[in-house]
C-alpha cells in the first residue's frame, strides 16, 4: 500500500476532547473517527487491526470446537420479554419502533435469541451439547461513552453460549472457552488475566472476566506474580489448566480477597489496573427455563439446558492494546494484529537505486507494507511511522541503496540492523 494513495488522515496536534493515550493515538494515527457520541467509523487502518484481532478470535473459538454463526443486530421485544429482560435491561437497551409500531431493539447481547434458535431445532438429549459463536455489532446506550473504543456504544463482540445437559457437560465448555480465550490473547501478543467476577446483567453462579494490565484501566486489580510469565496457555490437560487458571490468585477489587491475599509471599503480590476485555459465566438453567427451552431425555424426561456465555470485546481490545503498549512517540503494535508489518521509508523519493530498493521490499511484503512514497522530509516520515506503531521500519536511503543495503528499526526495542535487501525481506517475514 503506498502512503501517498492511501486515507491514513494522521493528525500533528492532540486532539482535545481525547483523555487517555489509546484515544489519543488511535485518532491521530488515523485509526477512526468519531461520527456520534459512542459511534466510530474504521478508517483502512483501524479496519486492518480490527479484522486481524477478529479473526484470531475466530480461530480460536474454531479450535475450541465452536461454530460460528451470524445473528442480526436488531432483535423483537418480544423476545427479551420472555426472558424478563425487556424491562429490566432499562435505558443501555437502544429502543426501536418500526414503520407498524412493532417494538424492536439494537441487541447488546444474544442470550435471548441463541435460546430461540436452540429451542426452534434442538429437540431432544443427541441434539446437545452445542457449542455456537458470532462476531457482531451490540449496542449498549453506555451513560458516559468514553475514552474512544473502550467505552463506545456500538462495539464488535464476539459472542458464544454453550448448551448442555448437566453441570459436568457445562463445565466443560466454561474451561474450553477459558482456554480459547488465554490462546486468544497470547497469539495476540498481551498478557491477560483471569479474575473471578460478578455477573451482573447476565445472572448466574460463575464468571472470570479477562484484564489487559494498563495503569487507565477502570478495574483495580490484584494478582500473584506468577501470571506474568504468560506462558500459561501453553497448558494441553484441560483440567490441569482450568485448576492453574483459578487457583492462582487474581481479583478485581469488587471480589478481593484480603485472607487469600495475605497468604501469597510478600514479593509476589501485584496490584495494578485493568481493562475487562473478555468475561464467562455459566449461568445454569436461567434462560432454558424462563424461554421454555428443553429437550427430551433418553428415558423421556424434559431437560432444560444448562447454558453459558462468553464474550470478548473485540473492538475494546484494539483501545486496551494500544493503553498497554505506546510510548511518547506512538502506538507499539504486536506483530501479529499490526495494520502493516513494515513501513517502508524512502528517504530520497526520485533517486533511482532508493526507488528501486523501495520499489522490490514493496512488492514482496504486498499488503503487510506501508510504503511512505512522499516528497516529505525524513523527519515527518520517521515521526509519523512511530506514531503509526508498525513493527518494523525499513529506511531506505541513497548511502545505503548504492550498495543494496536497508536499515531496519525495531519500533519496540528501538534496535537498529543494516541488512542486504534479502536479509531484510527475511527478518520481517516476507
Ligand atoms: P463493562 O463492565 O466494561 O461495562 P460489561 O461487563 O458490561 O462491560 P459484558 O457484558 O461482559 O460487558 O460484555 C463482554 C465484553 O464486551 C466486555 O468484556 C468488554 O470487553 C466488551 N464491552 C462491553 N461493553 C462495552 C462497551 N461499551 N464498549 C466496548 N466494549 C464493550
Ligand atoms: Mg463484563
Amino acid at each position: 500500500m503506498r502512503l501517498s494513495q492511501s486515507l491514513i488522515p494522521t493528525l500533528k496536534e492532540t486532539p482535545a476532547e481525547a483523555q487517555i493515550a489509546s484515544h489519543r493515538l488511535m485518532l491521530r494515527a488515523g485509526l477512526v473517527r468519531q461520527m456520534a457520541s459512542g459511534i466510530y467509523a474504521w478508517l483502512p487502518a483501524g479496519l486492518k487491526v480490527l479484522t486481524k484481532i477478529a479473526n484470531i478470535v475466530r480461530e480460536e473459538q474454531d479450535a475450541a470446537g465452536a461454530q460460528e454463526l451470524l445473528m442480526p443486530t436488531i432483535q423483537s421485544a418480544d423476545l427479551w420479554r420472555e426472558s424478563g429482560r425487556y424491562e429490566a435491561y432499562g435505558k443501555e437497551m437502544l429502543r426501536i419502533a418500526d414503520r407498524h409500531e412493532r417494538e424492536l431493539l439494537f441487541g447488546p447481547t444474544n442470550e435471548e435469541m441463541i435460546t430461540a434458535i436452540l429451542r426452534d431445532s434442538a429437540k431432544s438429549y443427541r441434539d446437545l451439547p452445542q457449542l455456537l459463536y458470532h462476531i457482531q455489532w451490540k449496542f449498549r446506550d453506555e451513560l458516559r461513552p468514553r475514552f474512544g473504543v473502550l467505552r463506545g456504544r456500538e462495539f464488535l463482540m464476539k459472542d458464544a453460549y454453550s448448551f448442555d445437559l448437566d453441570y459436568a457437560g457445562a463445565l466443560i465448555a466454561y474451561k474450553k472457552m477459558m482456554l480459547a480465550y488465554m490462546r486468544t490473547f497470547q497469539r495476540i501478543g498481551i498478557t491477560a488475566i483471569p479474575m473471578r467476577a460478578d455477573t451482573g446483567q447476565i445472572g448466574g453462579d460463575l464468571s472470570h472476566e479477562f484484564h489487559i494490565l494498563a495503569p487507565t484501566g477502570e478495574s483495580g486489580v490484584f494478582y500473584d506474580a506468577a501470571f506474568e510469565a504468560g506462558d500459561a496457555a501453553g497448558a494441553t490437560d484441560l483440567d490441569a489448566f482450568y485448576e492453574q487458571m483459578t487457583t492462582i490468585y487474581a481479583a478485581t477489587d469488587e471480589k478481593h480477597d484480603i485472607a487469600a491475599w495475605e497468604k501469597i509471599p510478600e514479593d509476589r503480590r501485584r496490584e495494578g489496573r485493568g481493562i475487562e476485555v473478555g468475561q464467562i459465566f455459566y449461568f445454569g438453567k436461567k434462560y432454558s427455563e424462563a424461554m421454555n427451552f428443553a429437550v427430551t431425555g433418553a428415558d423421556g424426561s424434559k431437560i432444560f439446558p444448562e447454558m453459558g456465555s462468553y464474550g470478548i470485546g473485540v473492538s475494546r481490545l484494539v483501545g486496551a492494546i494500544i493503553e498497554a503498549r505506546h510510548d511518547d512517540a506512538g502506538i507499539i503494535w504486536p506483530d501479529a494484529i499490526a495494520p502493516f508489518r513494515a513501513a517502508i521509508l524512502n528517504l530520497r523519493q526520485g533517486d533511482s537505486a532508493t526507488d528501486h530498493i523501495c520499489d522490490v521490499l514493496h512488492e514482496n511484503l504486498g499488503a503487510e507494507a506501508l510504503y511512505d512514497d512522499r516528497t516529505e522530509r525524513a523527519g515527518v516520515k520517521f515521526a509519523e511511522a512511530d506514531l503509526m506503531g508498525h513493527p518494523w521500519q525499513l529506511i531506505v536511503g541513497p548511502r545505503g541503496a548504492a550498495s543494496g543495503m536497508v536499515e531496519l528499526k525495531r519500533r519496540a526495542t528501538g534496535e537498529r540492523l543494516e541488512l542486504s535487501l534479502p536479509d531484510a525481506l527475511k527478518v520481517v517475514g516476507a
